[in-house]
């Protein structure tokens, strides 16, 4: 494995870096506060991002992006994902629209290259969010079209979405052999955003979209008619990856704030860094933070070298995700009331990490698919 960065690539994390403190810092107070970035002002950081050079910075080059791998990716999110707004640069397809062919590339795929549209994917539903290959909401073939009905839950960014990315039943019998992948504009009659749903994290409210006799055209499936399943897979395992690596920044900004305060606190004549209960959960923080950066940057090598990573995605997302709970955690504890504070972003972090142990697969998912993979057919109950 060869983790080594090149020059190029380190001047890239430095113009990052120098993007986070100039354009996203100056934001922090107000997102902390109010407990929300102002649309308009994310809209504007991601299109100063784009004027920076930060842009499709995934996207192959043939395809009008800056082709970087999957670790190069997982270092870029490591600066970013030290601020709460958890701010992503823009102008990446998520991965099944690469599947896209025809007019459907050059709309929806290079769309999003473009700059020209949002998209948000839609897999839960109000009875089924792990057991995925229950989903009830159904695309049934109708002359030269597609109807849809059905409601999905938690959907990120439909309020700001030029289209969804939904999966449907095409055939309910068929169980995970019989999900199809559509691509549904916003404004098609039929379809709506019917409510957010508020949740504990900043600037994080999911929505249920309602897809009433909703009519869309026959070529709006994305690949073969049934292959949706693979197609989720696909794109959880690589939002997976991205989750990861987004929980080495969190935890490293934490394990920052932590140090810095320790040393300048002082309890009974001596900084808190000089006792041995501080330094033992910093300890912790970073030795947790060292492995699942290891475990990130192994499972995004592997990926830059064409080789499957579902097993190493679930691994390294596990375990990030929980090491970014008790980082949160430990160093909240360190900063005592200060870390409650909204004063302070390992709050805001500390709620904000709570969800990546559901989303995308929980973690007793996670832990049932590795335990699959040791234990083959024994492990089926
Ligand atoms: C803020 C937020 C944003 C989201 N964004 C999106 C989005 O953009 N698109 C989208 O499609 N979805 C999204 N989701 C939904 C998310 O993916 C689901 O919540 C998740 O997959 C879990 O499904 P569930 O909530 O139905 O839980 P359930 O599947 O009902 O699980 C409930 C509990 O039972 C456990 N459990 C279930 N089955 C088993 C089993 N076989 N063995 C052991 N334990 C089990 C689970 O681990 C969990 O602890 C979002 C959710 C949130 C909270």
């Amino acid at each position: 494995m060869d983790f080594s960065v090149s020059e190029e690539v380190r001047t890239l994390l430095d113009s990052v870096r120098q993007f986070r403190e100039r354009e996203l810092m100056p934001l922090e107070r107000e997102f902390l506060m109010e407990g929300r970035l102002d649309l308009a002002k994310r809209f504007a950081a991601e299109e100063k991002g784009r004027k920076s050079g930060f842009w499709a910075l995934d996207v192959p080059e043939e395809d009008g992006g800056q082709g970087l791998g999957q670790l190069q990716m997982a270092m870029v999110h490591e600066v970013l994902f030290q601020h709460p707004a958890m701010f992503e640069f823009g102008g990446s397809p998520e991965p099944v629209l690469r599947h896209c062919h025809g007019e459907l590339r050059d709309r929806y795929y290079h769309g999003v290259i473009r700059g020209e549209r949002r998209s948000c994917y839609a897999f839960t539903e109000p009875d089924t969010g792990s057991d995925f290959a229950r989903i009830r909401t159904t695309a049934v073939r109708d002359g030269d079209g597609w109807v849809i009905n059905g409601t999905k839950m938690f959907i990120s960014h439909a309020d700001r979405a030029d289209f969804v990315i939904l999966f449907a039943t095409t055939d309910p019998s068929l169980g995970a052999s019989g999900v199809g992948c559509f691509l549904v504009d916003m404004d098609t009659p039929g379809f709506e955003v019917s409510r957010p749903i508020p949740t504990m994290g900043d600037d994080w409210e999911p929505n249920e979209l309602s897809f009433n006799d909703c009519r869309i055209p026959l070529d709006s499936h994305v690949g073969d008619q049934d292959n949706g399943f693979g197609l989720a897979d696909e794109q959880l395992t690589h939002g997976r990856l991205k989750i990861a690596a987004f929980q080495l920044g969190i935890a490293r900004r934490c394990i920052d704030i932590a140090v810095d305060w320790a040393k300048r606190r002082v309890t009974w004549g001596k900084p808190i860094a000089a006792r041995q209960g501080v330094q033992f959960m910093l300890a912790d923080c970073e030795t947790e933070l060292e492995a699942a950066r290891m475990l990130v940057y192994r499972a995004a090598w592997m990926a830059d070298m064409g080789e499957p990573i579902r097993n190493e995605a679930f691994i390294a997302k596990l375990y990030a995700t929980e090491m970014a709970q008790r980082v949160t955690d430990r160093t909240l504890q360190v900063l005592g009331g200060l870390g409650y504070s909204r004063e302070l972003p390992i709050q805001s972090f500390y709620r904000q990490v709570r969800v990546w142990r559901i989303g995308h697969g929980t973690s007793e998912i996670h832990r049932w698919m590795i335990a699959r993979n040791m234990l083959g057919s024994a492990a089926k109950d």
